[in-house]
């Protein structure tokens, strides 16, 4: 049977609905839960977070995919609750969100040990949780080149995918020559990773995101929402119509299979005060009516948001 990793058990692919593919419950940097000054008690973290969720399920959205990795304030059994009282499907990943995000331990780890780490987290489960990861997160770490760490990362991710039939979702699509060589290296189908972030003001000017298309990737237009007009813009954000018109200019390049969107909003942040005014209803606040108004379709918002995820998060095997 075709399915998907929630962190309730698996779903079929056909019940994810409209899937928000890259967003955070609360990210944080490695060792903010040991600053009393920002980390939060549970009664702020659920008063902050069930809101959104429930809009997000009223509004017709049907899972989240939360690519908070390890050692970003990933917590499982916090995502049970919310996704238990919410009726929000909630997937959860393994892996990191780029190596300088990771912890020593992992930092000095080798390929294997990542790798087996990895596949224990999408087929044994999460720590005591008993919730099996949906995806893997891999990502760039901040200079603009893959280091010898990401590498790593990259590499022990491949080797899960093929074990498990789990998809890859990246941060950032910058240097994707090296990633791809990783990819081709290990065997593994470039249609099971996701280049996230091809859209984001620092970034999009250096992504190849139509080569990406082109050499069988999935793109990630996945930050939607950080624009410059917000009261407080963040250093990603670009003009709203700029990162519209090149996600419509990608798409209208034939790439629509290729074509994944997201807001990469955080429900509530964690040990820094994050982006006021953006969350994942961005989706359905903002982009739905732009995309309708310059003359996107249904269908089209269709495949964008419930088929293309739903082929991407189906495990292969
Ligand atoms: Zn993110």
């Amino acid at each position: 049977m075709s399915r998907v990793n929630t962190v309730l058990g698996p779903i079929p692919p056909e019940e994810l609905g409209i899937v928000a593919v890259h967003e955070h419950i609360g990210y944080g940097m490695p060792g903010s839960e040991l600053d009393t000054k920002w980390w939060k008690s549970p009664e702020q973290r659920y008063a902050e977070t069930v809101p959104k969720l429930r809009a997000f399920h009223e509004y017709g959205g049907g899972t989240f995919v939360d690519v908070t990795g390890i050692c970003n304030g990933r917590d499982v059994d916090y995502y049970k609750s919310l996704s238990a009282k919410t009726g929000v499907h909630i997937v959860a990943c393994t892996g990191f969100v780029g190596g300088d995000t990771a912890l020593p331990f992992f930092a000095r780890a080798s390929v294997d040990y990542l790798a087996e780490h990895f596949v224990h987290e999408i087929t044994v489960g999460i720590g005591g949780t008993g919730s099996s990861a949906g995806v893997i997160k891999v990502g760039v770490s901040r200079g603009g080149r893959m280091t010898e760490l990401d590498k790593r990362i990259y590499r022990a991710a491949a080797r899960a995918a093929l074990a498990t039939g789990v998809p890859i979702l990246t941060h950032l699509a910058i240097d994707a020559e090296n990633a791809i060589a990783i990819f081709g290296e290990e065997g593994l189908p470039l249609d099971r990773v996701l280049f996230g972030h091809a859209d984001d003001g620092v970034n999009a000017e250096q992504t190849r995101d139509l080569w990406i298309a082109e050499q069988g990737g999935r793109v990630g237009f996945d930050t939607f929402g950080y624009e410059t007009e917000l009261e407080d813009p963040p250093f990603w954000a670009r003009p709203r119509k700029e990162r519209l018109d090149h996600f419509l200019r990608f798409i209208g390049h034939g790439h629509l299979d290729r074509a994944l969107a997201s807001a990469d909003a955080n429900c509530s942040p964690l040990g820094w005060p994050g982006v006021k005014g953006h969350t994942v209803n961005y989706l359905f606040e903002d982009l739905f009516p732009d995309l309708r108004a310059a003359g996107v379709d249904e269908a089209t918002i269709t495949t964008l948001f419930v088929e293309n995820p739903a082929d991407f998060l189906t495990i292969q095997n």
